[in-house]
């Protein structure tokens, strides 16, 4: 069988990749979201506590983040193809940055809900208040332990646990103004907490947007060090030049390089390239290399500006 890129590229992909997809426990995850927002929209109005109708709006927009996640992680497992050779693995981070987008959009339009009934009069059910508030907690709680091993994996599982720690934030925060409304009767507590909550939504929808946005950009993947892998390839014997670098990732976890090496006129390249290609899966965790090898030949025209 002719071997293609695209087939070699799909093939390291399914081999180094190492996020294993628990799209099944998003999907629990899921379900209880959709249930507990309507819940806490309708508590929210009929108790009077924007915290709660905040705080819905969040669980909402989790709701459709994370189903975008699912969808974006089924759209990502399509294998490549000769139109796609790079597979689909970047739908989940248009999907993360949407997402982003939504989370920033969302919150800003509820934190104008929220200034807007600064110096309006209304009462807060707070017994009822209290219970929806509660059962918003544990099952942030329950979410929070469902996604609490995956959420090193990718940017969208990063991005779902960061939710529930949102969610979580404010539940305490709705819980808390509860028992202070109902001791004090201080309605203003509930527009404070509601403004808390959508700081953190702002807050993780700002990180989403910015990081999805860095690999839609080809951004240099977190962690690694350009200049570092450029003295680790000139420190490989034979090698004499490196230029004409890219890292860049696919999608979370998935990164690549391109650059061209120099080597010295004489030299077997075959043995620098090999070398090269282990340093950069060993010390930098980059699976898939292209190395353009160059022989130091001045009457050569190798089509290269820098050579
Ligand atoms: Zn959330
Ligand atoms: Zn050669
Ligand atoms: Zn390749
Ligand atoms: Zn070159």
């Amino acid at each position: 069988m002719t071997h293609t890129h695209f087939q070699h590229f799909e093939k390291k992909l399914v081999e180094n990749d190492p996020v294993s997809i628990k799209s099944s426990s998003i999907f629990i995850v899921f379900i209880f979201t959709v249930i507990f927002l309507v819940v806490e929209i309708v508590g929210g109005i009929i108790s009077g506590s924007l915290s709660l109708i905040a705080d819905g709006f969040h669980m909402t927009t989790d709701a459709f983040a994370l189903g975008l996640t699912l969808i974006a992680f089924w759209i990502s497992q399509k294998p490549t193809e000769p139109t796609h050779t790079f597979g689909f693995r970047r739908a989940e981070i248009i999907a993360a940055l949407l997402n982003g987008v939504l989370l920033i959009i969302l919150s800003l339009i509820i934190v104008i809900g929220a200034l807007s009934r600064f110096n309006t009069n209304y009462e807060i059910d707070s017994g009822l208040m209290f219970y929806i508030a509660l059962v918003g907690l544990l099952i942030n709680f329950f979410g929070m332990y469902k996604l609490k091993d995956d959420r090193k994996s990718n940017l969208n599982m990063r991005g779902a646990f960061l939710h529930l720690v949102g969610d979580t934030l404010g539940s305490l925060g709705a819980l808390s103004a509860a028992v202070i409304i109902f001791f004090t009767g201080e309605v203003v507590v509930d527009i404070l907490v509601s403004l808390l909550i959508m700081l953190l939504l702002l807050y993780n929808g700002f990180n989403l947007f910015k990081d999805s946005l860095h690999i839609l950009m080809e951004g240099t993947p977190e962690g690694l060090d350009v200049k570092k892998i450029e003295s680790e390839i000139l420190g490989v014997k034979g090698v004499i030049g490196v230029h004409d670098m890219h890292v860049w990732s696919v999608s979370s976890n998935i990164n690549s390089i391109s650059c061209h090496v120099r080597v010295e006129e004489h030299s077997s390249c075959q043995p620098i390239l090999l070398e090269i290609q282990k340093m950069l899966k060993e010390t930098f965790k980059i699976n898939h290399c292209t190395v353009q090898m160059e022989h130091c030949l001045p009457t050569v025209d190798y089509d290269c500006d820098d050579c």
